[in-house]
């Protein structure tokens, strides 16, 4: 089938006035066209300074991983936010792409024994509407807050786990739900890997292969995330609180975002807040056991600096002082909302 769009010299005339480099081979599993023009890859043709040689436009997500195990090289894209800004730095010059919009099986999710399974290719303007809003909540409030509305509309869930910006507003949240990616390989197989061990480092994503879905549990309880950015509107995080109540296990999981290079659970804050929790009654705590949490989630996150020989400890710098109260006042005011 003959690609779709203008015809080869028109695409090399319009990339030579972009002082980009024409696009010389278009690989497809079924349709493709001109770089630019593909769903998902928003950005594809802004100036580049080096186009990719091969585009890659499969429509299902075992095309895509073989398509990345037939070009090595191969780098795999779905909105394209984090991708471009890369390769619009000159950080990045990929030499192939296997754009993955067109996999319709991981834009949306579906229910599975007590859980949700999300779609790598969920983008943020999806996770925000309020029928996902009702099924995971504090994931929905994080997808709002990403950033300005062209790159909710195509950022994706998958790019930001993969990206693992520690300004990720998804991650947070996953890391609190205890969220376990399905890692789609080649030949068809699947393995599950809890979220936190890819944004620790201590699992990796292999050679060809791709993140397919997030398995997050239905808690039917409330969810809250808090962001703090630098100005008003959209922003990345200076630091982002999300918490989640467990109320089967009467549990409390906490994740504080955007300090550290991965989200931090402060398990030991989490462990003392459950039990002073009437689970079986009224939730609420009194406003001094919040600022105790809150505290306790700070102080755990950014401790003090460890004593000089003799015994003195010196102050926090005033930038990262500021910094530990912002963490208190989040989750103090986060765990207010889930209890009120
Ligand atoms: C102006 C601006 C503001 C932003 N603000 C925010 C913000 O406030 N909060 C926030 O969290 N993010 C923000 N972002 C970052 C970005 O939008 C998100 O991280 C987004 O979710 C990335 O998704 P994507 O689909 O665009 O990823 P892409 O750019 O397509 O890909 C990013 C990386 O992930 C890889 N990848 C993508 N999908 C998969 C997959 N399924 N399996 C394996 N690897 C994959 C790609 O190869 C690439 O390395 C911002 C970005 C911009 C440009």
């Amino acid at each position: 089938m003959p690609p779709s769009g203008p015809p080869r010299s028109a695409v090399a005339k319009m990339c030579q006035s972009c002082h980009v480099r024409p696009v010389s081979t278009y690989r497809t599993a079924t349709q493709v066209g001109p770089v630019g023009q593909r769903e998902g890859a928003a950005g594809l043709t802004t100036h580049a300074p080096q186009a990719a040689q091969a585009v890659t436009l499969p429509t299902t997500l075992d095309e895509a991983v073989a398509a990345l195990a037939a070009m090595p090289a191969a780098v795999p894209v779905a909105g394209g936010t984090d991708l471009m800004a890369a390769v619009n730095s000159g950080q990045l010059r990929p030499t192939a792409l296997v754009g993955l919009g067109r996999i319709s099986e991981i834009r949306g999710w579906q229910y599975q024994d007590g859980h949700a399974l999300l779609g790598a290719g969920l983008t943020h303007a999806r996770m925000g509407r309020p029928d996902f809003a009702a099924l995971i909540p504090a994931l929905a409030a994080a997808a709002r807050a990403a950033g300005p509305p062209h790159i909710r509309n195509a950022g994706t869930l998958g790019g930001n786990i993969a990206s693992a910006s520690p300004t990720g507003d998804a991650l947070p949240v996953l890391a609190a739900l205890e969220a376990t990616l399905i890692i789609a390989g080649p030949g068809g197989a699947r393995r599950e890997i809890p979220v936190s061990h890819l944004l620790a480092g201590m699992e990796m994503l292999r050679g060809g292969e791709l993140i397919g879905y997030v398995r997050v549990p239905l808690l039917h309880a409330p969810q809250v995330f808090l962001k703090a950015t630098g100005r008003t509107g959209p922003g990345r995080a200076l630091a982002s609180v999300a918490l989640v109540l467990d109320p089967a296990r009467r549990g409390v999981r906490c994740a504080v975002g955007a300090i550290a290079p991965m989200p931090l659970r402060p398990l030991e804050a989490e462990q003392w807040v459950a039990q002073l929790i009437d689970w079986d009654n009224d939730r609420a705590l009194v406003p001094e056991a919040l600022n105790a949490f809150g505290e306790y989630v700070a102080a755990a996150c950014i401790p003090d600096p460890a004593p000089e020989p003799d015994g003195s400890v010196a102050p926090l710098p005033p930038a990262v002082l500021h910094l530990r109260r912002t963490v208190a006042a989040l989750a103090r005011r986060a765990l207010g909302r889930a209890l009120s």
